[in-house]
């Protein structure tokens, strides 16, 4: 049995080792390749994700597992050895079922469609990528089909945040929901936030070094890390002594490349925070979408839009940055950092509206999949939905149904609960972390970060994808996913700057 372990893992890591290369072409294409590298780069990366594939589905990589099975059902189930095979069927019996035919006529329409929303969104011109999104809608259907399913959302889902399903997921959204628009009604009844401070010219240079003097606070490891620019900030994995983030600056806002920067840090860290055993296998990176983000979130929100985190770098920031923050203080700066506002794009929405921009788009994937609602309709559904939630409707689909790169690059269904199911979670890890640990917060307001890095590392980092999402909450707050604490950190803060 130790040979076939063995074989396993070799097998596995020749995987990994196409997958990763794929990764450096996919980091390289981003930030420094020129445009005329584009039509080979792109061969390129298809033929190492190919071959990957290829080798995923190989079926006496089937017949290892298979003859493992019986030896790891002897093992405990969270030994190494059984996580190990669990983790890497699970992954095997997904690909498996998608016929190599269908995965590349899905790339290549999406290559295609991505290349139309790249004109329709600036123009404005829904009907221009119509026809398009349409034969996404079908190719999302035809991928589920292809699995047993009890909502024909679940196994888009299930490819980003394992054993979430949508019978799961309704349920709890509609209860955020139903708590948040009231809070977001009373916010916005009342006389805005002043964030014109933010709104200043902040040289770019000096914003890049802040962010870096940040995050290496936070614990982000450059020794197994860097931080480039790219036009949308992302985190990439070449190996876990290898975990690179990206940013971008906008000169005449301060929070653009400093939350960024925060939030990539966050995934990033816990990636930088697996244990190196698990390097080469599929154990290694982070288990779910959701997770993943509520890592990103609980950086960039929970400790950096935080008063103890302002406390230690706000005076740091005013030296940075003396003409245009001198005169600001520190509480001006908070209610600024921290204002809420019904606005059109999910990307820049602030903490308490941003939750009601991700679950109209949930919902408007399951109704689509599951045909009550058509493509041709859907810009005027989500004009609907954006006045009920949000007060706000867009004048035109530019800023509407065209804004986000999701549906235009990948499958309808799976994109977007992640980013919610993560800012609850971010709220349940950090409720945890500071019950477990009071010190936390005198820390952070000295700068210090060991301790919250300490217990998510053990909590979670270290482990990998070894549990599911569910074990994992489990594990570390000793409870299923539950809004109250999300709920709880709203009304407490914004409580204390609005009157709610
Ligand atoms: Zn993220």
């Amino acid at each position: 049995m130790k040979d076939k372990l063995a074989e396993l893992q070799a097998r596995l890591a020749e995987i990994k080792d196409l997958e990763q290369a794929a990764y450096v072409l996919y980091w390289d294409q981003n930030v420094y390749m020129p445009p005329g590298g584009a039509a080979a780069r792109g061969r390129q990366t298809a033929t190492l994700t190919r071959l990957a594939h290829e080798k995923f589905i190989d079926p006496d990589l089937g017949r290892l597992l298979d003859e493992l099975q019986p030896y790891t059902e002897s093992l405990p189930y969270e030994s190494d050895e059984a996580s190990l095979v669990r983790v890497a069927r699970r992954l095997y019996e997904r690909k498996s079922k998608v016929p190599p035919k269908f995965t590349a006529e899905f790339e290549n329409h999406t290559a295609t469609i991505l290349e139309v929303w790249k004109e329709a969104r600036p123009a404005d011109d829904f009907a221009k990528v119509r026809p398009y999104l349409e034969r996404t809608l079908d190719l999302s259907r035809r991928y589920a089909s292809y699995f047993d399913y009890e909502h024909i959302a679940d196994p888009l889902i299930d490819g980003a945040d394992y054993g979430m399903k949508v019978s799961t997921i309704r349920p709890i959204f509609a209860e955020l929901r139903e708590r948040l628009v009231p809070i977001v009604q009373a916010i916005t009844a009342q006389p805005p936030a002043d964030n014109a401070c933010l709104h200043q010219h902040f040289p770019e240079e000096q914003q890049l070094a802040f962010g870096v003097e940040v995050i290496k606070r936070f614990g982000y490891d450059f020794e197994r890390g860097r931080e480039d620019k790219s036009p949308h900030p992302f985190t990439i994995e070449f190996s876990i002594g290898d975990v690179r983030i990206t940013t971008r600056v906008k000169e005449n806002d301060l929070l653009e490349a400093l939350s960024g920067t925060m939030h990539e840090a966050g995934h990033a860290m816990y990636e930088q925070g697996g244990r190196m055993d698990f390097e080469g296998t599929p154990l290694a990176g982070g288990t779910s979408m959701g997770v993943h983000e509520s890592q990103s979130r609980l950086w960039e929100n929970l400790v950096g839009l935080g008063r103890p985190f302002w406390h230690h770098f706000y005076p740091k920031l005013q030296a940075v940055f003396p003409d245009q923050l001198g005169s600001v203080n520190p509480d001006a700066f908070y209610r600024a950092i921290n204002k809420v506002e019904r606005s059109l794009i999910r990307v820049e929405a602030d903490e308490v509206t941003y939750n009601l921009h991700v679950m109209l788009r949930f919902d408007l994937e399951c109704q689509l999949l599951e045909g009550s609602l058509e493509v041709r309709d859907l810009p005027e559904a989500w004009r609907a939905r954006m006045g009920a939630d949000l007060g706000i409707v867009p004048p035109d689909d530019r800023d509407g149904v065209l804004q986000d790169i999701h549906w235009y690059s990948n499958f309808i269904g799976g994109q977007f609960q992640g980013y919610t199911l993560g800012n609850i979670m971010s709220a349940q890890f950090f409720e945890a972390a500071l019950q477990a640990h009071p010190e936390i917060t005198g820390e952070m307001e000295n700068g210090e970060f060991g301790t919250l890095l300490r217990w998510l590392t053990d909590n979670i980092y270290q482990h990998g994808s070894k549990f599911t999402t569910a074990e994992l909450l489990e594990r570390a707050v000793g409870g299923s996913l539950s809004i109250e604490p999300y709920i709880r950190y709203l009304r407490e803060k914004y409580g204390e700057l609005y009157e709610l």
